[in-house]
């Protein structure tokens, strides 16, 4: 059924009865796109039989599609001034838990204790990327699927390649630990209030083996980090700078898995982060 949220009209409405003005810093642009929600249920392949995940239901838009198509539903939303109006916008669902909180300080760890779920949203923008980030280092076992909205910006972060402006830490974790891809890309006309840039919904699966053996997760995420943090320095500087070796030992253990310690750290492809943790490790872990 089309739902009343799809009305930027209704929506001024029921946010007017409530009395809440919405606040930019949380990102509060709600989806009034019935071909979007639809987009979106699609991509994320939602099934009768799947326990899902999501996180800002905002007034409840795509929280109700998720209802109507899935097992269960537990939604975080950080702002008390909006928990009545999700239980006014979502009465008819039995299937929906709606859970006050910031989802910086949610576990999925207990919810996923039944099986893996999806987690389906239209993140806000300040935590979508600490939030994909983090998830995906620690929880990513939890979690068969992951179709999130988010700026276009942070999408194509996610699908960087090596050498481009948009490759980072992001891109590396993103695709150390799942299949990445943007699903398609959604104008700022499909939002009340319109928000200042363009969304695009992104798609990942995560491995259950993950894309590269990199001998030590923990140690992996380090030298990603620490090789980004200084991206346009040499190699050779910045692991030297990072963990205790000797450009000398640098030089040796490298040049055994041939990786040239003069290129910058923002060139190097997954399978060579890999390679660089797994010398490294066996050395300094
Ligand atoms: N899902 C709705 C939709 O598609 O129309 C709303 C999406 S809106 C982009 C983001 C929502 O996330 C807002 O309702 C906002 O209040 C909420 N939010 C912002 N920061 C949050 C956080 N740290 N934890 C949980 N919810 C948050």
């Amino acid at each position: 059924p089309v739902s009343k949220l799809s009305s930027p009209g209704h929506v001024s409405r029921l946010l007017e009865q409530h009395g809440v003005k919405l606040k930019k810093k949380w990102g509060q642009n709600f989806l009034v796109d019935e071909n979007i929600l639809k987009k979106i249920i699609s991509a994320a392949d939602v099934q009768k039989s799947d326990r899902i995940l999501e996180i800002g239901p905002g007034i409840g838009s795509l929280t109700q599609k998720l209802a109507e198509n899935a097992s269960r539903v537990l939604t975080v939303e950080i702002d008390t001034r909006l928990i009545p109006v999700l239980r006014e916008t979502l009465a008819e669902y039995d299937n929906v838990e709606i859970i006050h909180g910031d989802a910086m300080d949610f576990d999925p760890a207990p919810v996923c204790e039944e099986g893996p779920v999806k987690l389906v949203a239209n993140l806000p923008y300040n935590v979508a990327t600490p939030l994909l980030y983090r998830w995906l280092k620690d929880s990513r076992n939890c979690f068969s699927r992951l179709v999130c909205m988010v700026q276009k910006e942070v999408a194509e972060r996610i699908v960087a390649k090596p050498g481009s402006k948009a490759y980072g830490t992001l891109s590396v974790i993103c695709n150390y630990a799942a299949r990445c891809e943007i699903a398609f890309d959604v104008p700022r006309t499909v939002f009340f209030p319109r928000p200042d840039v363009s969304s695009a919904v992104v798609q990942l699966i995560p491995y259950h083996v993950p894309a590269e053996d990199v001998a030590d997760d923990a140690f992996f995420f380090k030298v990603v980090e620490a090789v980004f943090a200084q991206r346009r320095k040499t190699l050779l500087n910045t692991l030297n700078a990072a963990f205790p070796l000797t450009k000398e030992q640098l030089t040796a253990v490298c040049s055994a898995v041939e990786i040239d310690l003069s290129r910058r750290g923002e060139t190097l492809t997954l399978q060579e982060f890999a390679k660089l943790s797994r010398v490294l490790y066996n050395k300094v872990g």
